[in-house]
C-alpha cells in the first residue's frame, strides 16, 4: 500500500513537471509593486508618418498594431515629448545627431519622438506601471557614431542611459527578442558593466524559449528590465520562428524575471516586425503575457 502511494505521488509529480514545459521561473522575494493589470501604451501620431523608404517606415505598419490595442480597456494610451539633444548625447556623438538631422526635419522629428517614447516608457516603469512604446523608427541597430538597419537613434539605450545618469537605477537588463542582433545596443553598452544586453537567437522556437528561460532564471540584482520587442522572428514574418502564443510565453517569462529582480519594473519598445497581417496580433499576444 505504501509502495502504491509512492508510485502515485511520483506519477503526479512527473505529470506536473511535464505539464508546465517550458516551466516558468519561481517567484522571488520581491512582490510586484502593483497587482493591477494594464499597460501604458506610449504612442504619438507622428509614428504613423512614412518618414523613409524602408520596411520599418511602411505605411500601415503602426496602424496594424493600433487596431489590436485601441479600445481594449487594458491599454491606456499616452503621448511622449521628443527626446532632448542632451538625452541623445548620453548615447550618440554630435556627428551622428547632425547626420540624422541632415536627412530632413520629418525624419529627425520622428526619430526624436521615438527616442522620447522610450524615455517616457522607462519613466512609467519606474513609477510602477508596465509600459510599451509603439514607436518608430526602431533603434537597436543605432550605434554611438553611426546607424543602419532602419534605425537612427538607439531609443532603448537613450532611455536606459538617462535612468543611469540620473541615478534612478544602478543596473539594467536589456533583453532583445527581435530576429536581428541589436549591434547598436551591444556597442553602446559594451564597456558599461552596469548594463547587460541579452539577445535571443539561434535554434527553433522551443530551444529559444528554453534559452530565454534559462538565462532569465539566473539574473539577479537588476533595477529595471528593458525589452527590445521586435516581432520579425514571427512564424509569418521574416524569421518564421515564433507562433503567436510564443509571444505570450516570452512576455510572461520577462514579467516573472522583472518581478524577481526589480519589483516588476519593466518596459518595452518596438523594434522590427513587418508582416502587417500578424504584427498587431503578435504585439497583443506579447502584452497579454507582459502585463
Ligand atoms: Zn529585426
Amino acid at each position: 500500500m505504501k509502495g502504491l502511494l509512492w508510485t502515485i505521488a511520483l506519477l503526479l509529480a512527473l505529470g506536473q513537471s511535464l505539464a508546465c514545459m517550458p516551466a516558468l521561473p519561481p517567484e522571488g522575494p520581491n512582490p510586484p509593486t502593483s497587482q493591477k493589470k494594464g499597460v501604458i501604451v506610449v504612442f504619438h501620431p507622428a509614428y504613423l508618418r512614412v518618414y523613409s523608404e524602408d520596411p520599418a517606415a511602411d505605411p500601415g505598419r503602426i496602424e496594424a498594431i493600433l487596431k489590436e490595442l485601441q479600445g481594449v480597456p487594458d491599454f491606456i494610451f499616452t503621448e511622449p515629448l521628443p527626446a532632448t539633444e542632451e538625452d541623445l548625447r548620453r548615447v550618440h556623438t554630435q556627428r551622428q545627431i547632425e547626420s540624422v538631422e541632415s536627412r530632413g526635419s520629418e525624419l529627425y522629428e520622428t526619430a526624436l519622438l521615438s527616442a522620447g517614447g522610450a524615455v517616457l516608457a522607462s519613466e512609467m516603469a519606474m513609477a510602477g506601471e508596465v509600459s510599451m512604446a509603439i514607436n518608430r523608427p526602431p533603434g537597436h541597430h543605432a550605434s554611438p557614431d553611426y546607424s543602419g538597419g532602419h534605425c537612427y537613434f538607439n531609443n532603448i539605450a537613450v532611455a536606459v542611459r538617462k535612468l543611469l545618469d540620473e541615478n534612478k537605477i544602478q543596473r539594467a537588463l536589456i533583453v532583445d527578442f527581435d530576429l536581428h542582433f541589436g549591434d547598436g545596443t551591444a556597442n553602446i553598452f559594451a564597456y558599461d558593466p552596469r548594463v547587460t544586453y541579452f539577445h535571443l537567437e539561434d535554434g527553433d522556437r522551443i530551444q529559444q524559449l528554453q534559452k530565454l528561460e534559462a538565462f532569465l532564471s539566473q539574473t539577479e540584482g537588476y533595477d529595471i528590465l528593458a525589452v527590445s520587442a521586435g516581432f520579425d522572428a514571427g512564424k509569418e514574418d521574416w524569421g518564421r520562428i515564433f507562433e503567436i502564443q510564443d509571444y505570450t510565453t516570452i512576455g510572461t517569462l520577462l514579467k516573472k524575471a522583472a518581478e524577481r529582480n526589480c519589483r516588476g519594473k519593466r518596459f518595452a519598445v518596438l523594434e522590427g516586425g513587418y508582416n502587417q497581417n500578424v504584427l498587431g496580433k503578435n504585439v497583443k499576444a506579447f502584452l497579454d503575457g507582459f502585463e
